[in-house]
């Protein structure tokens, strides 16, 4: 057994200077630094997952802010994500259809909800041209933060990933028309049928119509695809009239160049029968693929004044009774 005796006066005035010098000690310091430093660290990255428990940050993004759409205006954003596809007709009354939802990509992401934020569509439909991951890979998001009202899928592929018990999905096929407010629709012009094989050339293509203008949006289809539409318009330049809703390939105002501009689209004879005004290229800049290729970019140069996405960003056709116009920038933001 060892008695523990008190301190002389000596001792405790040495244990006290001991005490002083291990906290003026540079390694000291440095030690109780880092103990602060990691401890403050750990504290913060407990508190932010914590607050992204209780409500995700995708939910807290802030939206854009866009000038007011006029009454009986239409505008066709074509919204830059990057290398994919996402373009919202955004109808006179405020319903609204997407189409496509972009890669995924958190970034893209960020900007596709901040977008949907800022327009803040009375409804909203979803249309996935097909499953390539640069056309679908958001949608998983959307369904999370953003969740539409309506999905729409291709009649050919299998599409049961994407769907969820609480929002109605439908197939899309040759003819089907998605109406908008204002007399606005969209005809389904391919997929042909249902036992097509799955390739890029049964994307869902759209022909979108409001007043005196019309559109073309053709997914990712290829020259084999415009070859059959060509051939149909050669037998019947009436492709599609049932009355109150009618198809006209020959001249369209604005073509979204199929494929992201590849090579393998936007073929000469499918160019001079559309004769577009305005061709919309949606790419990312320096992406893997080299899309929009240089000879597409010259054959669509050759009949439209180009815009592209990696070059512009967001691209957005304003259309009212009087016509169409690129919306500029400084029009189109307030913020
Ligand atoms: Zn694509």
């Amino acid at each position: 057994m060892r008695i523990k005796k008190p301190l002389t006066a000596e001792e405790a005035q040495k244990k006290r200077n001991d005490a002083i010098r291990r906290k003026k000690d540079p390694d000291h310091k440095a030690f109780v630094r880092r103990i602060v430093t990691v401890s403050v660290s750990a504290a913060a990255v407990f508190a932010v997952w914590m607050c992204n428990y209780i409500a995700p940050f995708r939910t807290w993004v802030p939206a854009y802010r866009f000038s007011a759409r006029g009454a009986d205006e239409l505008r066709v954003h074509f919204i830059d994500v990057g290398q994919g596809d996402a373009t919202l007709f955004e109808f006179p009354e405020g319903d609204s259809i997407l189409i496509d939802t972009g890669d995924g990509s958190f970034e893209n992401e960020d900007h596709l909800l901040r977008y949907l934020k800022g327009v803040a569509p009375k409804s909203l439909s979803v249309v996935l041209t097909h499953t390539d991951y640069d056309h679908s890979g958001g949608l998983s998001h959307l369904l999370e933060y953003y969740p539409p009202d309506a999905i729409y899928f291709p009649a050919v592929g299998d599409f049961t990933c994407y769907q969820t018990a609480d929002i109605p999905v439908d197939y899309l096929s040759r003819y089907d028309v998605l109406t908008g407010s204002g007399g606005a629709y969209a005809v389904c012009l391919s997929p042909y049928s249902t036992e097509e094989k799955t390739d890029n050339d049964v994307s869902v293509a759209l022909y979108l119509r409001y007043q005196n203008t019309s559109f073309f949006l053709g997914g990712d289809i290829s020259s084999v695809r415009e070859r059959l539409l060509l051939r149909e318009y050669a037998l019947d330049e009436t492709l599609f009239d049932s009355g109150e809703y009618t198809v006209r390939l020959g001249g369209v105002d604005i073509l979204k160049a199929s494929h992201h501009g590849s090579s393998y689209s936007s073929a000469e004879e499918w160019l001079s029968l559309l004769s577009p005004e305005i061709a919309v290229i949606s790419c990312g800049a320096d992406n893997a693929y080299g899309h929009p290729a240089s000879e597409a970019v010259a054959r669509l140069g050759r009949h439209a004044d180009i815009y592209r996405t990696d070059e512009l960003g967001d691209i957005v056709i304003s259309v009212t009774a009087e016509g169409y116009s690129v919306m500029a920038k400084e029009e189109l933001w307030i913020s």
